[in-house]
């Protein structure tokens, strides 16, 4: 038998526990960032203020890495670099970036290469005359008159003074292909400094998954491309990095031709041999880029690639809204 004052003791502390149920939660936030939904949910084992801490801290890097390299940001290093490229008398000189773009550009240019040109971050200088939202296309002759400027050949990297300078003038870079999936490894990198062992970190298509979710595995979704709520395909998943490209994110009908945001760079008109791209590997800058790339390779050239990438898996809805898988994800457990 206890003791009265050691019963007190107890109904105090079992009281206190009811009133914090458990220091250990699940906490999360959501914010408009880079055009996206960036989200972050994360295990945290010790206090609730710093708990809110590092969310904030991520969230004020992805805010951070939208400032750098939006096209959409006058004062964005990339549009600095942009309007490098468009000036007649300076395209040609090399132009002194930060480590930080320099890598990304790097980066890109060796899924360039990878793809034999399918992922191209010149692709900007077409698309900047499409606008989604009011159905604008570029006309035949706008297609003509851009179209050698795409080539991520036209960039020339410096790796001894990270410089930049440009084959030809006219020549436009986005990095919407590539900057989500760098920004998301970011935010990993953060909760990882913090010992966190159970989150996910979201923008957009772009997910990273750090462990499972405390014994279950996350469940990932593949939207069905042709339905508002259905999902095509759920993915138990754990530790990875998952993207998806869809042609039903940025898009607009005009007749039976659907025009949306991924370009073939050959053509400078909307990739069409698919419907939605997921990419499973070890870090999101990759599947951010690969879901785009092999988006443009279509089924057959696509898996053909992820097939010789070690590490790197590939969910395709084609456009008969038929699944495709890569190689590893179909050998049965
Ligand atoms: P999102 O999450 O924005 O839908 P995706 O991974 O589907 O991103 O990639 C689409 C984005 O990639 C486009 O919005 C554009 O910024 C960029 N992009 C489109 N076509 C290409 C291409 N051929 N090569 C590189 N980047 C591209
Ligand atoms: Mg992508």
């Amino acid at each position: 038998m206890l003791p009265p004052a050691a019963k007190s003791l107890l109904s105090a502390v079992a009281l206190m526990l009811l009133c914090h149920p458990a220091l250990a939660e699940w906490y999360s936030d959501k914010q408009a960032i880079m055009g996206t939904e960036v989200a972050v949910e994360l295990w945290y084992e010790k206090r609730h203020a710093q708990a809110e801490q590092i969310l904030q801290k991520i969230m004020a890097e992805m805010r951070r890495i939208d400032q750098h390299f939006s096209l959409y940001i006058d004062s964005s290093e990339l549009s600095e670099l942009n309007r490098h490229a468009s000036n007649k008398d300076a395209y040609a000189k090399p132009l002194s970036v930060s480590p930080e773009l320099f890598n990304l550009l790097a980066d890109a240019q060796a899924i360039s290469e990878l793809s034999e040109g399918a992922f191209d971050i010149t692709f900007a200088s077409v698309a900047k005359f499409y606008d989604y939202r009011k159905g604008v296309k570029p006309d035949r002759r706008q297609i003509a008159q851009q179209l050698p400027a795409i080539n991520y050949k036209h960039i020339l990297l410096n790796q001894q003074d990270r410089s930049v300078r440009f084959q030809r003038p006219g020549v436009s870079i986005d990095l919407g292909g590539i900057a989500k999936g760098y920004a998301v490894d970011r935010g990993v990198g953060i909760l990882r400094a913090e010992g966190i062992e159970h989150a996910i970190v979201s923008a957009g298509g772009d997910s990273r998954l750090i462990g499972d979710r405390r014994g279950r595995p996350w469940l990932t979704g593949i939207k069905d491309p042709r339905s508002e709520e259905e999902m095509a395909v759920v993915m138990p998943l754990q530790d990875t990095a998952v993207s998806t490209s869809g042609d039903y994110e940025r898009f607009f009908l005009d007749g039976d031709t659907r025009y949306h945001h991924i370009l073939h760079p050959k053509t400078g008109d909307s990739a069409r041999e698919v419907q939605s791209v997921t990419i499973l590997g070890a870090a999101a800058i990759t599947t951010d880029a690969l879901s785009t790339t092999v988006f443009v390779l279509g089924v057959a050239r696509g898996l053909a690639l992820v097939n010789r990438l070690p590490g790197i898996d590939a969910v395709i809805i084609d456009n008969h809204g038929r699944l495709h898988y890569s190689a590893e994800l179909e050998r049965p457990e």
